[in-house]
């Protein structure tokens, strides 16, 4: 049931991948419609209200990462700037600072354990196959540490083969920032559909996707329905189980089975001064600091004069702190900052002037942070291009089949790519 030239179109989800869709569409001349359930465009791009801490603080995507080409692309005709990252990583451990470099005294074999690769494993079995003696320790610890902190991966889970792929590309390291926030990229997009006529609707919660006559009709929580010649559907891939699909589509979303999808929780302190250039590490241009602290990656908004601290804890092991709320998490967050200083947590505390703390697992639009590839998500991605019916596509940063996903840059590469694909019908 293929219809060769879909008019009416529904986008669920008017994040960075269903934007990018609808403006596509919506610039071919057909008549979109983005159903979002939340009160805002961007999903997980999130800029904090500046009445928070005095800018768009980001309460999730902040960095573009690696070569970005369709994020760069669209920055130039937003006439948006960079802001590359500028400054020095520094290693926190047993109360001592060092500049952080990545020396690996195995990094050889492990080159060529990874060049020799020829059948995917997780990185857990790569690990025990290849480096299972104990001198390889520190390593398999580093880098089972960085999965789970940069890709929010069970290193018993992701492919060994996606990390080689990501690591030939410069890895999650961040190259920069948007000047002033992923959220005016957002803006300039969300603009752009309803310039091209595209309607956004805020707070309609999808429940339910039904194929009637050989039409989408799609149920919103609040009771509305929406009928449209085909649908495309970007809600991240935990809320994707919970909407209800026609069999036919019900049978291809079972393939997000065999997409990783990790979480990250987010803690942005700020304070009256950067009271860390007067701390032992006196650096004033601080970009990250790593350790082995509860949460243990922090990073500053240099070379911005922000006096923000933004915390990172990524991974399967941020299930340990499911159950504490916001308040907690800022604590928690200001314990290990207290811990990696030498600091006493009342002090930094009495210096905090706005704080907050996001889990992405407990958020109901999200329920977690980003996706990674397994072994068998590049065949999952495959079922999952192929429209159900010919009219329910998926689209999103999980569906991206390059070495970046779980970006923005992938959520806007597959969102285009999904809006082609109907065109070219
Ligand atoms: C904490 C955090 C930090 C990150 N850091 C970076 C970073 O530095 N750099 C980077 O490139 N990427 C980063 N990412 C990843 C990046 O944010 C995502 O890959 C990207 O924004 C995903 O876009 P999307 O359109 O695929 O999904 P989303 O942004 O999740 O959009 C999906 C939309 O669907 C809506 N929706 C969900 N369910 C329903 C429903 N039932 N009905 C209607 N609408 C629904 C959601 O509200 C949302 O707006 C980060 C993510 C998080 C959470």
């Amino acid at each position: 049931m293929t219809r060769s030239n879909p008019d009416r179109i529904i986008v669920v989800g008017g994040g960075a991948a269903g934007l990018m869709a609808a403006r596509e569409l919506a610039r071919a001349r057909r008549h979109v419609t983005i159903l979002e359930a939340r009160d805002r465009c961007g999903g997980r791009i999130d800029p904090l209200p500046v009445s928070d801490f005095g800018y768009p603080a980001e309460g999730g995507a902040e960095f573009i990462h690696g070569k970005a080409p369709v994020t760069h692309g669209l920055l130039r005709e937003a006439g948006l700037s960079l802001q590359p990252i500028q400054g020095t990583s520094w290693t926190a451990e047993d109360g001592k600072f060092s500049r952080r470099a990545s020396q690996n005294p195995h990094e050889s074999e492990l080159q060529r354990a990874l060049a020799e690769l020829k059948v995917d494993l997780s990185l857990a079995e790569f690990l025990t196959s290849h480096f299972s003696h104990p001198r390889y320790e520190q390593m398999r610890r580093t880098i089972e540490r960085m999965v789970e902190g940069y890709d929010a991966a069970d290193p018993a889970k992701i492919s060994v083969a996606a990390l080689r792929e990501e690591w030939m590309d410069g890895g999650r390291s961040a190259q920069a920032r948007v000047a002033g926030g992923y959220g005016a990229l957002i803006e300039f997009l969300a603009k752009a559909c309803r310039n091209h006529g595209a309607d956004i609707r805020f707070g309609s919660v999808v429940k339910a996707v039904e194929i009637v006559d050989g039409q989408t009709v799609i149920r919103c929580a609040d009771g509305s329905s929406h009928q449209s010649d085909c649908t495309i559907l970007t809600a991240p891939i935990p809320v994707l189980s919970e909407i209800d699909l026609p069999p036919s589509a019900r049978v291809r979303a079972a393939a997000v089975a065999d997409i990783g999808f990790g979480n990250v929780i987010k803690i942005l302190l700020c304070f009256q001064t950067r009271w860390w250039i007067e701390t032992p590490l006196k650096a004033a241009d601080l970009t990250f600091l790593i350790s082995e602290e509860q949460i243990p990656v922090w990073w500053t908004q240099n070379p911005n004069p922000q006096p923000v601290l933004t915390g990172w804890f990524g991974g399967p092991k941020t299930a340990g702190l499911a159950a504490l709320d916001e308040k907690e998490l800022i604590e928690a967050g200001l314990g290990s900052l207290a811990k990696i200083f030498g600091l006493d947590p009342r002090r930094l505390t009495e210096r905090m002037v706005a704080a907050r703390a996001i889990n992405w697992a407990n958020d109901p639009f999200a329920r977690g942070a980003y996706s990674y590839a397994t072994p068998a998500t590049r065949a999952a991605q495959l079922t999952l291009a192929k429209p159900a019916d010919g009219i329910i596509f998926f689209a999103g940063e999980a569906l991206y089949r390059g070495a970046d996903m779980g970006t923005v840059e992938a959520a806007l590469d597959n969102g285009i790519e999904t809006a082609r694909a109907i065109l070219r019908r």
